[in-house]
C-alpha cells in the first residue's frame, strides 16, 4: 500500500528543511510530481492532497492521463524526449516543456501553440555531463540555442534543466547542479531573463536544492515504484 498523501506531506517538510539548510526562502522550490508509470488513482490522491504540477514523459500515456484526471487547474509539464511528430499534441495540452535540445523542436512548438493557450513555458535541457548517449544540448551550444528560442513568439524561455549521471557514494553530488546554475547565471548576464532551474530527482534533490533548483522532479519518492513500462 503506497501512501501518497503521507509521502506528499513528508516531501513538503523535506523541501522546506532543504531550503532552510541552503539559506533559501521557504517556497522557493516547487515540487513537480512525475506521474509516468503511475496509475491515475495515485495521481488523483496527490491532486487531492494539493499537488497541481504534474510531469509526464510519454505523449500517449500523458494524453490518456490528462483525459482521466480531467481538471483545468492542473499544470502539465512534458519532461520526456520529444519527437517532431508529437510536438502538436504537446503544444496543445501542456503548459511546460523541460526537454528542448534543438531549435527545430522549439520552432514547431511555437508554430503549433494555440492562440487561446498563452505562451508555452520552455526549458533548455543541457547534457551537463557531456554523455554522448544522453539527450540535451552540449553546454557549449546552449547560449546560441537559448538566444534563438527567446525570439520565438509563442514560447517563453524560463531556464535550464538537466539530468546528471548518478554519482557514486562519496562523490560530490552538487557539482553538476552547480555547473548548470553557473551556466544559467552567465546567460542572465548576457540579458536573458531566466527564473527556473529544473534539477533534482528522488535520489539527488537535496543536492540540487543547495545549488539553486527551483523545480525538483520527483516520481518514486512521492508515488512509490513505477508500474512496468507499458505502451508509449
Ligand atoms: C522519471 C523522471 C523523473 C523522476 O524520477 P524519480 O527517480 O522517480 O524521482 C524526473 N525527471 C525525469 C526527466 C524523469 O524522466
Amino acid at each position: 500500500m503506497i501512501r501518497v498523501t503521507e509521502n506528499f506531506r513528508k516531501i513538503q517538510d523535506l523541501l522546506a528543511n532543504a531550503c532552510a539548510d541552503a539559506g533559501r526562502p521557504p517556497g522557493s522550490v516547487r515540487l513537480l510530481a512525475v506521474t509516468k508509470g503511475q496509475p491515475a488513482e495515485r495521481v488523483r490522491e496527490a491532486v487531492a492532497a494539493g499537488q497541481r504540477e504534474l510531469g509526464e514523459n510519454f505523449v500517449q500515456e500523458a494524453m490518456r492521463k490528462i483525459g482521466e484526471l480531467d481538471r483545468d487547474d492542473l499544470s502539465w509539464h512534458f519532461i520526456g524526449h520529444l519527437q517532431s511528430n508529437k510536438t502538436k499534441q504537446v503544444a496543445e495540452r501542456f503548459q511546460w516543456v523541460h526537454t528542448i535540445d534543438r531549435l527545430k523542436i522549439a520552432e514547431r512548438l511555437s508554430r503549433q501553440r494555440p492562440w487561446h493557450a498563452g505562451e508555452l513555458n520552455v526549458l533548455v535541457q543541457v547534457n551537463i555531463d557531456r554523455d554522448p548517449a544522453k539527450a540535451g544540448a552540449a553546454p557549449g551550444d546552449v547560449r546560441e540555442l537559448a538566444a534563438a528560442i527567446a525570439e520565438l513568439p509563442r514560447l517563453k524561455l524560463r531556464g535550464l534543466m538537466c539530468i546528471p549521471e548518478e554519482r557514486a557514494a562519496g562523490e560530490d553530488r552538487r557539482e553538476p547542479f552547480r555547473r548548470l546554475r553557473l551556466l544559467a547565471e552567465s546567460l542572465e548576464q548576457e540579458g536573458l531573463e531566466l527564473d527556473t532551474l529544473s534539477m533534482g530527482m528522488s535520489g539527488d534533490y537535496v543536492a540540487a536544492i543547495h545549488e539553486g533548483a527551483t523545480i525538483v522532479r520527483l516520481g518514486t519518492a512521492l508515488f512509490g515504484p513505477r508500474e512496468k513500462k507499458g505502451k508509449q
